[in-house]
Formats: structure tokens, C-alpha cells, sequence
């Protein structure tokens, strides 16, 4: 069997050579580039594909791939908005995913950013840069003691739970579809609101819904504490990033960490020369404040959950060109 893989960075080349040690019966060749009609011509020869996350695989790229016999793909990571579903229906391609590949990466990244912020990070950083190695006035706060909200107890919000509660505090968390291996947990309210009205620190864990755009607006904030401190990991757009800001110029907000943004395609994943030469003027507004803390959607990226991207994709793809049923099979019978 020969396997084709597009956007291969260098981290993921270790974990390249070791699926290939534990399979030396299967091919495999990449490229750094990602899937397009002209990269496509790559693949010929390959009998499947294994690709990134992109913001749109063309259809004339899958006609390709078609014509070379290539009917099974395997995206690396979770997201498929890119495909035209009727597309791969068209050609007869099977498609798969990896929709978990490190809970624990995330989890513990949500913990990393309360932590900084509740230990003022961002203020002793300012004030070693200037040489100022005091610990007196910037006194910290302890997560024992607090009470976490969590909206959203899924894969990710499941975990961030009991390092929470490990760590003391008290964990109150809502769920559309309660996790039932969680109930004796004791941590659910029966409404978003009564999370917002009691959590000291809130943290969203859920997908976005159409429905969930801006599930953190004006209103959803003025029901929260004074000083809530705002965790968001998940979906940039679950926040109303203008309603966050004017709860940090008001004081309601206590402060944010954000792995995520509203309009993070405009500036994450890029490299400036300065920040004048960034444009977004959200991003302008929230990125120097002592009491924010933005990470570039760099959440997921630990060396255990890049392995399981590489792994279960190659894995899922061999599956299928075998004629065995993947791991994680995406159903594209619906739009
Ligand atoms: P999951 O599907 O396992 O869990 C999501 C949970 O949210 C489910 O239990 C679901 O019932 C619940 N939910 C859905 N809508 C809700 C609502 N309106 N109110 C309350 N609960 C609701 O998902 P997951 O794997 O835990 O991922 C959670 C989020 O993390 C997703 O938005 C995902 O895109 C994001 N994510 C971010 C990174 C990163 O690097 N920052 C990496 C992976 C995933």
C-alpha cells in the first residue's frame, strides 16, 4: 500500500518514521505543501491521502485525485468545514478524521492560562524585563477555593473538571447533554446562567453552534461576578470580543485568556515585523493589558497530540484501503 500526505511540517516527520517502523509494508511519501489542483499530481501512484486542515480543498483537486484511484482521504485533525461533502459523494470518497487526539492538551493549557493570570504572569514578566525582581505589591490568588463554571464537559471540558477540582476548587459546569460518566461528580446546574451568576472563573468547552455565536455577549456578562476572570479554548466566536472588551475597560471583567479569537484567521499563524503592523483593531485592544493573556490557538500543539494526529490518520487511512472499518469515519452522507 502507498500513502500520500500533504502539509507535513518537520515536527511531524519523527512520528512519520515510527508508524512506518511499526507498518513496513506501507509507502508513504509527503510534501510540505497543502492539497491543491496543482499539488494534487503529487499523489498519483498513491492508493490514499492523508491531509490538514484547509479552508477549502478544491473540487477540481479531488477530481485528481479521482482519476488516480485514489478514493479513501484522512484529514489530521478535526475540522472538515473545507470539504464540499457533496463534492466527495460525487467522487465516492470515504473520509476520515481525528476528532480527539489529546483532551489533556488542551485541558492543561485552559490551566496554564488561569494559573498565569491568577499569578499576575503577564506583570512579573513587565517588571524582570525592567529588572525589578520584587514580589511586593503583585500579590497572587490560589484556584483552591474558587469556583470554576465550565460550559461544555465533552472530551476537553471533562478533564479541565477534575484538575479543577483536584486543585481545590469548586466546579460548577452545564451541558446541553450532561455527561453521565460526570454526574457523580455532582458539578451540574441546570442553566448557563446559573454558571455564569456563580463561577469566579468561567471556561467554555463547547463546539460552535450557530446558535452558541457570541454565547458570551453583553448580557451574558453583566450576570456574571465582578472580576470574573474569562477562559476561552475553544471557538473564537463564542465570545462577543467588543462585549469582552468593555467588560475589561469596566472593571466586570477581572481578566481573559484566550487561545482563541473571534478574528484570530487575521493575525495567528502570521509573523509581523511589529504590532503597528497589525491591522485588527480587537486584537490591538485586548493584546497589552496585564490582565490578558492571548496564546496563538496553540492549545492542542504538545509532541503527544501532534503523534496521535499522525498516527490515527495514517492508521484510519491504511484501515480503509484494507478494507477494515477506520476509527474514526466521518459521515458525509449529509451535508
Ligand atoms: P466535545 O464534542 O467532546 O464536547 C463538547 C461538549 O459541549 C458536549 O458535551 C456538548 O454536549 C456540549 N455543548 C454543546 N453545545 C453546548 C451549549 N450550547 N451549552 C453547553 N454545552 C454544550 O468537544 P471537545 O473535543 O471537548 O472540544 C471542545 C471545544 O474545544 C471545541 O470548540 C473545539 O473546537 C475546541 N478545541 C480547541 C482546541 C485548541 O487548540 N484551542 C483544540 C481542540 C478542540
Amino acid at each position: 500500500m502507498k500513502i500520500f500526505l500533504y502539509g507535513i511540517r518537520e515536527d511531524e516527520k519523527g512520528y512519520l518514521k515510527e508508524w512506518t517502523d511499526v507498518h513496513p509494508e506501507v509507502d508513504i511519501a509527503y510534501t510540505d505543501q497543502f492539497l491543491t489542483t496543482e499539488t494534487a499530481k503529487l499523489a498519483k501512484g498513491y492508493n490514499g491521502v492523508v491531509t490538514l486542515q484547509m479552508l477549502s480543498y478544491s473540487r477540481e483537486a479531488l477530481q485528481k485525485l479521482h482519476d488516480y484511484g485514489i478514493t479513501k482521504i484522512s484529514v489530521r485533525n478535526v475540522g472538515l468545514d473545507g470539504f464540499d461533502f457533496q463534492d466527495l459523494r460525487d467522487l465516492g470518497f470515504s473520509l476520515t478524521n481525528v476528532p480527539v487526539y489529546s483532551p489533556n492538551a488542551i485541558a492543561e493549557h485552559t490551566t496554564s492560562l488561569i494559573l498565569r493570570l491568577l499569578r499576575r504572569v503577564p506583570e512579573f514578566d513587565k517588571k524582570f524585563n525592567n529588572a525589578d525582581y520584587s514580589w511586593f505589591p503583585t500579590i497572587g490568588e490560589e484556584i483552591n477555593g474558587k469556583t470554576v463554571g465550565i460550559v461544555g464537559t465533552g472530551h476537553i471540558g471533562s478533564v479541565v473538571a477534575r484538575i479543577m477540582q483536584a486543585m481545590g476548587a469548586k466546579v460548577v459546569a452545564y451541558d446541553i447533554k450532561p455527561n453521565p460518566y460526570l454526574e457523580n461528580l455532582g458539578i451540574y446546574v441546570d442553566s448557563l446562567d446559573e454558571v455564569l451568576k456563580q463561577a469566579d472563573i468561567l471556561t467554555l468547552h463547547t463546539p460552535l453552534a450557530k446558535k452558541d455565536v457570541h454565547m458570551i455577549d453583553a448580557a451574558a456578562i453583566a450576570k456574571m461576578k465582578d472580576g470574573v476572570v474569562i477562559i476561552n479554548a475553544a471557538r473564537g466566536a463564542l465570545i462577543d470580543t467588543d462585549a469582552l472588551i468593555a467588560g475589561l475597560d469596566s472593571g466586570k471583567v477581572g481578566g481573559a485568556g484566550l487561545d482563541v479569537l473571534e478574528s484570530e484567521n487575521a493575525v495567528f499563524q502570521k509573523k509581523f515585523n511589529s504590532l503597528d503592523d497589525v491591522k485588527d483593531p480587537q486584537f490591538k485592544a485586548l493584546i497589552n493589558r496585564d490582565n490578558v493573556i492571548i496564546t496563538p490557538h496553540t492549545a492542542f500543539y504538545t509532541t503527544t497530540a501532534v503523534h496521535n494526529m499522525v498516527f490515527d490518520s495514517l492508521t484510519d487511512n491504511l484501515k480503509m484501503l484494507e478494507n477494515k472499518a477506520p476509527k474514526y469515519p466521518v459521515d458525509i452522507s449529509e451535508d
